[in-house]
């Protein structure tokens, strides 16, 4: 089919703007078919923009041959733009509809479809994802990205409220330096080089320069486990705070929480209610247990975890079921920590490090970090984690390192969480695991 150009026709309005008020006047939109319905005689045209939709209207009788014709030719999906007269109509959707005068066809969609986009006919996630892009415009879709875009505007707006800066570190670095998770090794010219697991080394780094950083942006995990919360590119919401302890920073992050709901829920009540999910406004503060008090809870539900040990998947699940909604996990053996959270004062095989679960699902970690040089190198080695990887860090401890603190939040974790999506692959545009590279 020959497809018409743009010319010199520009949008007038988006079909939300399509209201009953404006009966009589000439308007242009433009977006895709939605749905098509030809009832013989009439035929009926859902068109979708990034706004909303709009019913097209084309009555036989009232409408000119050569539009009847194009409209004849339309598919679901395709890509239109639309001149013609509002007219107020009390059975159409919203109580308006348009009838045309000219159609331009700009992009036409090949049938069948590979998925359903109006959502009637569900599909398996890996059909969807390899035909993301048109996953995408399903209303479903829809409302989780609206989602996610709110919850990256509020995160930004409340730490920006805060104080913080925004900053961007290096995605690719010289070393597998913080050991814990497997790296990514790609080649860098004549050299190997990594793609970074998290910005932690340098946010630390950078509470010199800015007291208080923030970076939102992709973490690199050479994840095996094929599980519906890991990936192997996500993005990291982290901060790093000067003169901050454990306390602090576990304030800022459930102040953070409590916001983020609320947020979603006064911006997303329609994206919400398409994904039938609520969100829950937190109470402040949230709970806070010890690891201790959490393998003893477990300990009453027949499931024993030697202290010291981590808490696998299974235990989540049932500390969810105790613990439905946001807590922390603090006191948390030293060994299971990373290497630069701090050891406590006065027992120093338990850490000033935490988790924040949702449920069961872990959506950050963080903690008081490691300031002094000569503690850092020790835990360093207790690790088994070569010392000359770490120079350029241990060097900045030169440079009148502060004491400081901090967390990394998994911004799909939450999401799926706010959105009550089942598969973290659903929060991410063109998400990554194990097994998939493309689209
Ligand atoms: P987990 O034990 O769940 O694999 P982790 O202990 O490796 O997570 P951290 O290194 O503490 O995670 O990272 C901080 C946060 O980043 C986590 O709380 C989580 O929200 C998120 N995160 C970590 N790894 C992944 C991943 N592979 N996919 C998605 N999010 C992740």
């Amino acid at each position: 089919m020959k497809l018409d150009d743009l010319g010199d026709w520009r949008r007038s309005h988006y079909t939300i703007e399509v209201t009953p008020s404006i009966d009589g006047e000439e308007v242009i939109v433009m977006g895709w078919i939605r749905d098509i319905r030809d009832l013989g005689g009439i035929r009926f045209i859902v068109l979708q923009d990034k706004s909303g939709k709009v019913q097209i209207t084309i009555p036989e009788s009232i409408v000119d041959k050569e539009t009847l014709k194009k409209s004849g030719l339309l598919h679901r999906q395709d890509c239109i733009a639309v001149k013609g007269i509002v007219r107020k109509m009390e059975r159409a959707p919203r109580g308006v509809e348009i009838i045309p005068k000219e159609i331009r066809i700009l992009g036409v969609a090949k049938h069948p479809l590979p998925i359903d986009v109006t959502g009637k006919t569900p599909a398996d996630i890996d059909v969807r994802l390899d035909a993301r892009v048109l996953d995408l415009r399903t209303d479903r879709s829809q409302a989780i990205f609206k989602i996610r875009h709110t919850t990256l505007e509020a995160t930004r707006h409340f730490l920006l409220g805060k104080g913080f800066l925004e900053v961007n570190t290096p995605k690719i670095i010289a070393s597998a330096t913080e050991g814990g998770a497997a790296l990514f090794p790609i080649v860098y010219f004549e050299r190997e080089a990594f793609l970074a697991q998290s910005p932690q080394l340098y946010k630390e780094e950078l509470t010199i320069d800015f007291e208080k950083v923030f970076e939102i942006g992709p973490a690199y995990r050479a994840e095996k486990s094929h599980t519906r919360r890991h990936i192997t590119e996500f993005t990291s919401i982290d901060i790093e705070e000067a003169f901050a302890t454990v306390e602090d920073v576990m304030k800022v992050a459930e102040e953070l929480m409590y916001y983020v709901c609320k947020v979603v829920r006064e911006k997303c009540r329609e994206e919400l209610r398409i994904l039938k999910h609520e969100v829950d406004l937190p109470s402040l503060p949230m709970k806070r247990l010890t690891y201790d008090r959490v393998i003893e809870e477990l300990h009453e539900r027949n499931v024993k975890i030697e202290w010291g040990k981590d808490i696998p998947t299974v235990a989540y699940r049932i500390l969810g079921k105790i613990h439905p909604y946001f807590y922390f996990i603090t006191d948390w053996p030293t060994k299971l920590k990373p290497f630069y959270i701090k050891p406590r004062d006065d027992d120093p095989g338990i850490s000033e490090g935490f988790d924040l679960m949702w449920s069961w699902i872990e959506i950050a970690s963080g903690g008081t970090r490691i300031h002094k040089r000569d503690l850092l190198i020790k835990r360093l080695k207790e690790q088994g984690l070569p010392i000359e990887s770490f120079k350029y860090h241990l060097q900045t401890f030169d440079y009148g390192m502060p004491p400081h603190a901090g967390w990394a939040i998994g911004l799909e974790r939450l999401v799926m969480m706010l959105t009550g999506v089942k598969n973290i692959r659903e929060v991410v545009l063109f998400p990554r695991d194990r097994f998939r590279l493309t689209p």
